[in-house]
């Protein structure tokens, strides 16, 4: 009694491009005027400038080192 074989192709991957997510830009985290630069979002205090926290609704995250900082709403 042979076992009828099931060869359903495998599904393809399902269509529609990938996510592409929130979309990040550098460019958002300085604003330029003229000749200066400042930072929008702020820095680490334990990796230092240049790893900016992540905002979040009531913290502040480093993506690097995790470190947060609460913030009152
Ligand atoms: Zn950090």
């Amino acid at each position: 009694m042979a076992a009828p074989k099931d060869n359903k192709p495998k599904a393809a991957a399902k269509g529609g491009a990938p996510k592409k997510g929130k979309g990040f830009n550098i460019s958002s985290l300085y604003t330029i005027s003229g000749d200066k630069i400042s930072r929008n979002n702020r820095s680490c205090p334990k990796c230092g400038s240049g790893t900016f926290l992540g905002k979040h609704k009531d913290r502040l995250v480093c993506g690097k080192c995790r470190y947060v900082e609460f913030v009152k709403g």
